[in-house]
Formats: structure tokens, C-alpha cells, sequence
């Protein structure tokens, strides 16, 4: 028999999703009349805007046509998009990013758990905690995380604890870190990282030869206009930074698939014996040898977004979510509740009652509100004594939600 990859054995965190559908499904039982909202999902509900629906359409038409056929496509992604998202995503903010930089995929998810292949197996890496689970899980499988204790923290990897106290903001590792995971707009505290924190991490990172993993999936939901969309609007990242981006939660592209990671020519690694390796290198070895590239329809449906219309429609879509934010963070403020997030992020982090876990106030709103939301426990350790609801649901039955919460859970 083949023996497997132990390091997968390891891994602890799918008891959140599985634990939470558990007590829902037993209370439905109980309960066959109850009418129970989902504020839990981190997946969006609104359909794709038009100006990707039409794109889509003429690039199947495309397909359709042997003067315009397409088979296998580059694998880091048509020029045509890697142009559009440099010039608007980052020339448009002053950023210079090329395209040979820039690397189409499938997903952020993939591209922030594929990461950590190029690096080597020793390397230590930090992560915030509460921590969107990917990071560290595709760590805990490669065997970089070491073995989980009975806090639930892994005990080679550094943990960052964010947490109210200090404005969800990560401190810096206090022991030699390789890599460091942050993501901005943070999912799931909603938490943003002012310039001046974000050029802190910057400096850090160059003083001390690590390499940041920025995912900035959430950027478009950014409304304070001083907050930094991307980490290379801060000076010297190019060469310390690799950054993430999806089009999964801007412009609906969740079931769609099409995301670009951004991999600098200046950021390097280095061999056994010191001398510096390019990332850039690594990542386009890495994505030639075991992905395909992502459709070329999907593409064409992508670079619809950075058209007028996209752009107009897109933002819509983002200030629909961002509603609802608005909706959740004033009921539950309402309703006697602390709550964090929602201004530049569709998550909303609140502070459970006194004397309530993440569970206990779990089961609380799910058996007097019919609520379901997601324990912050389940993001890390520091998530414990929060909750997170999220702003993509549709607008009824968050509104619902919301005033189900006041009238019974009012303090
Ligand atoms: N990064 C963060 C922080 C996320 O919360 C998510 C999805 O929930 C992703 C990445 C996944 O993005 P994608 O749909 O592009 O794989």
C-alpha cells in the first residue's frame, strides 16, 4: 500500500465548516418550521454584470469559429488582461507593474496555497491570527507547520495575534521569520492597514530579508481614500512583495474563476549557498509545469471588467455589498453589540457578549434569531470571543437577519 502524505493528517481546521453545517442541520431538524439566514457564506449572490455576461458570449462565439478557435492558451494568461490590470489596477495608481509580472490564474485560493511550493521546507512562516485557513493549511500539508498543540497552534509556525486590543493590526514577528502571510482587507476581521502600518511591514521585511504574501482579494471594498490598495504603492516592496488578486468577490467571479498574482522581478529567495534566486523565475517554472492557464473565454470575460461599463457596474455590485455591511455593522450596533469591520471590507467582526464563546454565541443566534454566522474560534485562536457575518447575502434577508437579531438578542 502507498503511505501517504502524513503532513495531511495533520491538519485540523475543516471541523469549522463541518462542525457549523452539523448544528444547523440538527437544529433544522428540531426546528422543520424555522426559516434560518445564512449570514455565514463568504461567497457573493449577485449575478455577473452585464458587461462580462456579453463578453462571455462573443468569446464562446469565438471558440465557435476556426479563424478564431483557441486551444491551449499561455499559461501565466493572455497579454490582452495582463495589459488592462497593469494599467488599471496599478499604472492608475501610480504603480508600475509589468506585464511579464503579472500571472493569470484560477483563483487566489490556489495562487496563496500553491505559494509556498517555491519556497523550501524549513522555511518559518508567520501568519495573523485569525487567519483566512488556507494559508496556513497548505503549510501544515507541505510539513512547514509542524504538529498542532492543544491550543490549536502549530508549533513551528509564528502566530500574530489580531485582536481588538490592538486594532487588528499584526505585530511584528518577534523572532527570524521567512515568509510572512497578510491579508488587507482582512478576511475575516475586515480589519485595513493604514500607509504608515503597511511601509512598517515593508521595512521590516527588507531589513530582514523575508518575503511578504500580500492578499489584497478584498482591495476593491476599500472606501477610506489613505488606505493603500495595493503593497506596492508603498516604496521598496517591489522587492520584498508578492501580491494576490481575484475577481471572485469584485465582480462575481466565484463560479466564473479568474484571479492574477503579481510576482516582481526585483523579489528574491535564496539557494543553499546565498545567492539570490528570482521569484518571478520560480512562480512562471512553477505555473508552466502544473497549471493551464485559465480559459480564454474567462479571460475575455475578465478584461470586460476594465471597460467602462465594467468598471461602472462592478462598482455597483461592490456598493451593494458594502450596503449590506452598512445594514449588518448599524443593527448590531444597535442591538448592544461591538462590532468591527464593514467600512472597507464585506466582513463584519463582532465581539461576542460577556460571558459567551464564539460557539455559545453561535448557537445563541442560530436558536433564538435563526442566524447562521460563522465562530470567529474557527479562524485561530485569537479568533475566540469573536463572530463574523458577512455582507454577501442578498439584501432581504440580511435585512431580516438583522432585525431577527435586534428584537431577540437585544442587551
Ligand atoms: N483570499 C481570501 C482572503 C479569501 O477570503 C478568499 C475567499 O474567500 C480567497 C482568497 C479566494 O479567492 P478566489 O475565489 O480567487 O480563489
Amino acid at each position: 500500500m502507498a503511505r501517504v502524505n502524513e503532513h495531511y493528517l495533520k491538519l485540523t481546521a475543516s471541523y469549522l465548516f463541518s462542525e457549523i453545517a452539523r448544528r444547523v442541520k440538527a437544529f433544522q431538524a428540531a426546528h422543520p418550521g424555522a426559516k434560518i439566514i445564512r449570514l455565514g457564506i463568504g461567497d457573493v449572490t449577485q449575478p455577473l454584470p452585464p458587461a462580462v455576461i456579453a463578453a462571455l458570449h462573443a468569446a464562446v462565439d469565438e471558440m465557435g469559429r476556426a479563424a478564431t478557435f483557441r486551444g491551449y492558451g499561455p499559461e501565466p494568461g493572455y497579454e490582452f488582461l495582463a495589459e488592462l490590470i497593469a494599467r488599471h489596477d496599478y499604472a492608475s495608481r501610480g504603480v508600475t507593474v509589468a506585464t511579464d509580472e503579472i500571472f493569470v490564474s484560477d483563483g487566489a485560493k490556489s495562487d496563496t496555497g500553491n505559494i509556498q511550493e517555491i519556497f523550501a521546507a524549513d522555511c518559518v512562516i508567520a501568519l495573523t491570527d485569525p487567519v483566512y485557513p488556507v494559508y496556513l493549511d497548505s503549510n501544515v500539508m507541505a510539513g512547514r507547520a509542524g504538529d498542532a498543540g492543544a491550543d490549536g497552534r502549530y508549533d513551528r509556525v509564528v502566530y500574530l495575534p489580531c485582536v481588538a486590543e490592538n486594532g487588528f493590526e499584526p505585530p511584528l514577528p518577534e523572532r527570524p521569520v521567512d515568509l510572512v502571510y497578510l491579508c488587507f482587507p482582512n478576511n475575516p476581521t475586515g480589519a485595513v492597514l493604514s500607509r504608515a502600518a503597511l511601509r512598517r511591514w515593508v521595512d521590516w521585511a527588507r531589513e530582514h530579508g523575508a518575503v511578504l504574501l500580500y492578499d489584497a482579494a478584498y482591495e476593491a471594498y476599500i472606501r477610506d481614500t489613505d488606505v493603500p490598495h495595493s503593497i506596492y504603492e508603498i516604496e521598496g516592496a517591489r522587492a520584498v512583495a508578492i501580491e494576490f488578486r481575484s475577481f471572485s468577490k469584485t465582480a462575481g467571479f466565484t463560479g466564473t474563476r479568474c484571479a492574477f498574482t503579481v510576482v516582481p522581478r526585483e523579489v528574491q529567495g535564496r539557494d543553499a549557498a546565498g545567492a539570490p534566486v528570482s521569484l518571478n523565475a520560480l512562480w512562471l517554472r512553477r505555473q508552466s509545469t502544473k497549471f493551464n492557464g485559465v480559459p480564454y473565454v474567462v479571460q475575455r470575460g475578465a478584461a470586460a471588467v476594465y471597460t467602462d461599463e465594467g468598471q461602472k457596474q462592478v462598482r455597483a455590485l461592490v456598493d451593494h455589498y458594502m450596503d449590506n455591511a452598512r445594514v449588518i455593522r448599524d443593527g448590531l450596533e444597535a442591538a448592544g453589540l461591538r462590532v468591527y469591520g464593514g467600512r472597507n471590507a464585506p466582513y463584519i467582526w463582532v465581539k461576542t457578549p460577556p460571558g459567551l464563546s464564539s460557539w455559545d454565541f453561535f448557537d445563541k443566534l442560530l436558536g433564538e434569531a435563526h442566524v447562521v454566522g460563522t465562530p470567529g474560534a474557527g479562524f485561530g485562536p485569537s479568533g475566540e470571543g469573536y463572530f463574523r457575518l458577512t455582507a454577501f447575502g442578498q439584501r432581504g434577508e440580511t435585512q431580516e437577519a438583522v432585525e431577527r437579531i435586534k428584537r431577540r438578542l437585544a442587551l
